[in-house]
């Protein structure tokens, strides 16, 4: 039985918990007590930013060197393609390294305050301090690298940090825990255990928990919001990502290269992939044939051969749910260019057009391979549909024209605009979160910092 980490010791509960990858145990009820009242007991405790920085980087290190074994779990255990777990593992490395690059850096600021009457010879240190331990809520589709975006800057910022991962995909947050169980962390400064969903929500309610950084549904995240008004609560939630294609982009085989892949990866299993696909009539006819061409040819099989794209869904009802919202769309007058079968878990990458507003492959998120493509006569109907979400996560734009650049930025409902590229496109250490259904607060690590802590003033006189 794989263990769970309670207050940075391995431990097991009487109940198992089944994965693909192998079994681990639900965390009793008395575990998921002490992990609670050692973090809350640890929010003093004044780690010095040495130890934080050189955990976190050992992490980073560690993972780095056992990236294969761990890219190996999440594939197991999520059905994930392989080169797409690789991927990913690269990305958490990064997560750890920025962790430890930015607790090195998190001072605070110097305000001089004598510009103001009254205040002569005063000055002010405005230091960031932890609103407390923060529960870290993760889903199953990046199960190392979303794991890895709670830890990494709730330690970078001396925050206790209690992580409850998704119930598909324990084992591969769990195996970050033998990684921080190596650092010199003190006890009570991190947790990683599984919790049932309906135990969850009582953890969420927890008052020694002040923060509940949550990363999943926006039904859940709602839920979790709402039941807790009092909280610091932030939500990285869903999306249905846009792409725009503006008739003056040159090369419309590289943007349907972009949109095919990046629509149906890991089978579409992003909170960016690209749903929905904005192109000008004077390029249409182009993009749509290029986008046909390559989504017919995209590898789909197993997951654990390298050349694998697309794999299978993460269980059988998600597959049946995309097939039903597909199958939908069609019999409302959709036409159907690629795709449009399911195997068991997985669904061929799917491509459709003139779809009919309304339909759930538009409104909702689909979270599975299937990219939606329609024809827009101007740049103002394309910000137009793109805002008509009740997502906002964010959005690509193909376009060379500085105005329209201009344009979109200002314009676009979202919390990131990619340029010349697709909305999937995100880097570890940039700011990273949505507007809208989609979410409040930012990742990214140092953006995350900000999130976790609030300002602390220390007014000096006679200084
Ligand atoms: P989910 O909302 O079903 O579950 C997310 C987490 O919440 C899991 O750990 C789950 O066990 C837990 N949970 C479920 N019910 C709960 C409750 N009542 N109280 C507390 N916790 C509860 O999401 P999922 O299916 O695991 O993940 C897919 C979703 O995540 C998609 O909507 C996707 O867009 C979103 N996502 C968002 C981002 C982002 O950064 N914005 C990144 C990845 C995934």
């Amino acid at each position: 039985m794989i263990p769970y980490w309670v207050a940075g010791r391995p431990v097991t509960g009487p109940l198992p918990l089944a994965t693909r990858a192998g079994t681990t145990s639900w965390a009793s009820e008395a575990h998921v007590e002490h992990a609670v009242a050692t973090a809350w007991a640890a929010r003093g405790l004044r780690t010095p930013a040495r130890v934080r920085a050189d955990a976190l980087a050992h992490v980073s290190a560690a993972l780095a060197a056992r990236a294969e074994e761990a890219a190996a779990l999440i594939t197991a255990e999520s059905g994930k393609p392989i080169r797409w777990s690789r991927a990913e593992i690269t990305r958490a490395v990064a997560t750890f390294r920025w962790g430890a690059e930015e607790a090195r850096r998190f001072s605070g600021t110097v305000q001089r305050l004598d510009t103001d009457a009254g205040s002569d010879g005063r000055v002010a240190l405005v230091r960031r301090v932890a609103r407390g331990p923060v529960l870290g809520i993760t889903p199953f589709n990046f199960p190392v690298n979303l794991v890895a975006h709670k830890l990494a800057p709730a330690i970078a910022a001396g925050a206790p940090v209690v992580i409850k991962p998704a119930p598909a995909t324990p084992l591969s947050a769990l195996f970050l825990g033998s990684l921080l169980a190596e650092t010199d962390l003190p006890e009570g400064t991190w947790s990683v255990l599984p919790v049932p969903n309906a135990d969850a929500a009582r953890l969420a309610a927890d008052p020694r928990l002040p923060v509940v950084s949550f990363t999943g549904s926006d039904r859940v995240g709602h839920l979790i919001r709402d039941a807790n008004p009092a909280k610091h609560v932030l939500l990285e939630l869903g999306g249905n990502a846009a792409a725009v294609v503006c008739p003056d982009w040159t090369d419309l085989a590289w943007a349907a290269e972009r949109i095919a892949d990046m629509g149906t990866y890991q089978a579409g299993q992003s909170c960016v992939s690209v749903q929905r696909v904005y192109a000008h009539r004077e390029v249409y006819g182009e993009l749509v044939e290029a986008l046909r061409a390559r989504m017919s040819a995209l590898p789909v099989g197993d997951p654990r051969d390298p050349a694998t794209h697309v794999g299978p869904l993460i269980d059988e009802a998600a597959a049946a749910r995309v097939a039903d919202w597909i199958a939908d769309a069609v019999s409302r007058g959709a036409t159907l260019l690629a795709g449009g079968t399911r195997t068991g878990r997985t669904v061929a990458p799917t491509l459709l057009a003139d779809v009919p507003d309304g339909c759930a492959v538009l409104t909702e998120e689909v979270f599975g391979p299937v990219v939606v493509v329609s024809r827009v006569d101007s740049l103002d109907e394309a910000i137009a549909r793109v805002n008509a979400s009740r997502y906002g996560l964010q959005a690509g734009v193909f376009t060379h024209d500085l105005r329209v650049v201009d344009r979109v930025a200002a314009e676009l409902e979202v919390g990131g605009v990619i340029i010349g590229d697709v909305p999937t496109y995100r880097a570890d250490q940039m700011p990273y979160g949505g507007v809208k259904d989609s979410g409040t607060g930012r990742e990214g690590v140092a953006a995350a910092m900000e999130d976790l802590t609030e300002p602390r003033v220390l007014v000096m006189r006679g200084l």
